[in-house]
């Protein structure tokens, strides 16, 4: 252990920044009741930076007022190591509970509370790891990123990738993965298909023109796709290793005897690593198009949400390599989707590995295993020396 130096001094323990973190609501939600500002948790995490010798910058995120990202960089330079995660939590269910949310409680060897694992407290960790190293002259920055409206619209790391920002070569998002390198997820996409067309009696078909009988088609051509996606795209780092297309809901029509005048179904998407989102749009648009014209129907087909793209490192990436080597575990493949498709946008090699079960994340009861601390520490101490030292 290094003589602790007067910067780190400065900065509490895991265990205090653990508990201020948890302490600050920082949800975000597409329900405006939910949805809370996390510009408390970019001070906080300012607070503790700026004394360590970090640069910031805090970044409002365009056209969504209240939300900010951080950037905090130790050193100059270019390349270096980003590591990275989101300031917002999800909602919780109060009652599903056993304790406060918002008050970090130890029981059975594990810390609980939102967040801890999804994933305000890996951040107490990267600083942790951080300030080891706050005197020593960095050949490449080390660089610390905290995101806003990750579990919502992700519009923090959107403007990120679009300003084209953080500047750097590697990038570690700390989402949590029992600490095991994940190279790829699918992407996620939710579209909305709308026909409408004319109700009339129904005694005689000429008086309308029927939505229903429309979608039935639609649905058709959709499961269609679905098999000929499946035929073509496989991966095997997955557990379901093609590409999902899945029927959610769908409503239309009012009265058996009337001609249904409107249908509107909403599907869920997941494109495999290599699959490309605008291209799955224009194949879906192709085919139903024509069932439009045909019935004289009116279409609206669009996304109800931007998307996710999927996200794939390559296996040999310098990256992968340093993590596997770290971990002693192979890189694999999630079910769930990050923001590491904006941060390879903007420019970096991008890996998620944190600390925490994905099991524990958006359940009542969230915690993070005490083990887990020290491995993580010692991960992300073997990252910073190897990439910025
Ligand atoms: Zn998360």
């Amino acid at each position: 252990m290094s003589q602790m130096n007067e910067k780190a001094a400065t900065v509490p323990g895991v265990k205090t920044m653990m508990e201020r973190l948890i302490a600050i609501p920082s949800i975000s939600s597409a329900s405006a009741e939910w949805d809370y500002s996390n510009e408390a948790v970019v001070h906080l995490l300012a607070s503790w930076l700026e004394p360590l010798g970090f640069d910031l910058e805090i970044l409002p995120v365009p056209g969504v007022p209240g939300k900010f990202n951080l950037i905090a960089t130790l050193g100059s330079g270019p390349g270096g190591l980003v590591l990275s995660g989101h300031t917002d939590t999800v909602p919780f269910d109060d009652k599903r509970w056993q304790s406060d949310p918002f008050q970090l409680t130890e029981r059975d060897n594990r810390w609980y509370g939102l967040g801890t694992c999804d994933m305000k407290g890996f951040f107490a960790l990267a600083i942790e790891a951080a300030r080891e190293y706050v005197d020593q002259p960095l050949k490449e920055p080390l660089i610390i990123l905290a995101t806003a409206d990750e579990e919502s619209s992700m519009s923090g790391a959107r403007a990120l990738a679009a300003a084209g920002k953080p500047k750097a070569r590697y990038a570690v998002i700390g989402e949590p993965t029992g600490l095991r390198p994940v190279r790829m997820h699918k992407g996620i996409m939710m579209e909305r298909l709308k026909f409408e067309g004319r109700s009339g009696h129904s005694s005689n078909p000429a008086l309308g023109r029927n939505a229903l009988e429309g979608m039935h088609e639609a649905l058709n051509e959709l499961l269609a796709l679905r098999s000929q996606w499946q035929e073509t795209y496989r991966n095997p780092h997955f557990k379901v290793d093609v590409p999902t297309l899945n029927l959610g809901c769908i409503h239309g029509g009012d009265n058996p005897n009337r001609i249904c005048a409107q249908c509107e179904l909403h599907f869920d998407l997941r494109p495999l690593p290599g699959m490309s989102m605008e291209e799955l749009r224009q194949a879906i648009l192709q085919q139903v198009q024509p069932i439009a014209q045909r019935r004289e129907l009116e279409l609206e087909f669009e996304p109800l949400f931007e998307g996710v793209p999927p996200f794939e490192t390559a296996e040999d990436a310098a990256l992968v390599k340093a993590c596997e080597a770290l971990t002693g575990h192979s890189a694999q493949a999630v079910a769930f989707a990050t923001e590491a498709p904006w941060l390879q946008k903007a420019g970096m090699e991008t890996l998620v590995m944190g600390p925490g079960s994905i099991d524990q994340a958006h359940q009542p009861d969230e915690f993070l295993e005490l083990a887990q601390l020290e491995p993580a520490v010692r991960i992300l101490k073997g990252l910073i020396r190897q990439f910025c030292l």
